[in-house]
């Protein structure tokens, strides 16, 4: 009896320690492979992945253009259940139902302690998941500091609801909010991408008066109008910055939002401000970025210029799903596609190559 049993538990160990994740290899390979479930150590949790996304930050990785380590599991946008965790995490049990922002800051270096989460511990030290550690894609997810951010999900909100404040929604809002956008402002935003999406409804959520968003694509565009741009220019049939200065009675937009990372609508974005208001950037710019000197008033136009990576921890997270629970945003419209994990590589394909009108793609393990 002996002999014909231990065989079979031997064999099912290994598999009940196993999970199924996408691993990056190097430039254009990725794959679903089978790897440990990681455990969860001191201050860890350890999430069974119920839904995640596709970012457009992975499209660069995956093109080898932002470079992770071959090996990694990639994908930063996690909504879960807790599967395990570490000594030291308290208030949470395991099943709990959880939202984990793509930053996750320690919360008790220098960076987080000045306010500055997404920096922690250093320049962009705060993105770690599928970056410095596993990432999400996967059927399981290692969170590092989990008592600063594991968000409880409200039982009213589903998985599709959240999944986005992960990252786009939290990125795409702070937009708004770096610029100090004041009730009545008026908002440019560049670019209607999932980002430039999420800021026009950023803008909207701070009170501007008139948002002017720019996109081409007819899918986006109406997109755009839902998450509440006013006006919606297509840079391939208008001159964009005439046309915003004429709408702004000449003057120029308090804020503008770039949200694509060309120096060609960073320039836009630029040439559209009033004297004195602020281009808030959420691109991601390679190369070279300079400064034209006329629309800067070489230098002296009072001009802000600011940046942010995606706000993280589990406070933002809450405050997020507390504008989803009370209607004052909704993103699911922006959720176009579903696939099941095993077929990521396809919603890799469709995402990458914008085809169906995508917005987002939902990933569930
Ligand atoms: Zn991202
Ligand atoms: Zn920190």
């Amino acid at each position: 009896m002996l002999a014909t049993s231990q065989p079979a538990i031997q064999k099912r160990q290994p598999l009940a320690a196993t999970m199924r994740a996408l691993v990056f290899r190097g430039p254009n390979q990725i794959a679903i492979e089978e790897v440990p479930i990681p455990r969860a150590g001191p201050g860890e949790a350890v999430l069974r992945v119920t839904l995640t996304t596709i970012c457009g930050t992975d499209l660069h990785i995956l093109k080898g253009e932002y470079p992770v380590k071959p090996g990694l599991i990639i994908g930063h946008e996690p909504v879960g259940v807790i599967h395990d965790l570490g000594v030291g995490v308290t208030g949470y049990k395991v099943g709990d139902r959880v939202l984990v922002g793509a930053i996750t800051p320690c919360g008790q270096c220098v960076d987080c302690l000045r306010g500055d989460l997404a920096q922690c511990g250093g320049p962009i030290g705060g993105w770690r998941f599928g970056n410095t550690i596993n990432g999400a894609q996967a059927e399981y997810l290692l969170v590092p500091a989990a008592q600063a951010n594991l968000a409880t999900i409200p039982k009213d909100l589903t998985d599709e609801q959240v999944v986005l404040l992960a990252d786009i929604a939290s990125t795409g809002i702070s937009a708004a909010e770096s610029a100090n956008t004041k009730i009545g402002d008026t908002v440019a935003v560049f670019a209607q991408g999932p980002i430039g999406l999420c800021a026009t409804a950023g803008a909207r959520l701070k009170g501007a008066s008139l948002i002017v968003a720019v996109e081409s694509n007819p899918f986006r565009t109406q997109m755009a109008k839902r998450m509440g741009a006013d006006i919606v220019l297509n840079h391939e049939a208008v001159d964009v910055v005439d046309e915003i200065k004429r709408l702004t009675q000449g003057r120029g937009v308090d804020v503008a939002i770039e949200a694509l990372g060309t120096q060609q609508t960073f320039e836009n974005a630029l040439r559209v401000l009033r004297a004195g208001g602020t281009l808030s950037s959420l691109g991601v710019y390679s190369g070279k970025l300079t400064v034209p000197v006329e629309p800067f008033a070489a230098g002296l136009g009072n001009h802000k210029i600011v940046t942010t990576l995606c706000p993280g921890g589990k406070e933002r997270m809450q405050r997020l799903m507390e504008l989803v629970r009370h209607r004052r945003l909704d993103l699911l419209p922006l959720l176009t596609h579903t696939f099941p994990l095993d077929r990521i590589t396809a919603a890799y394909k469709l995402f990458g190559e914008r085809c169906d009108n995508v917005i987002k793609v939902a990933v569930k393990p």
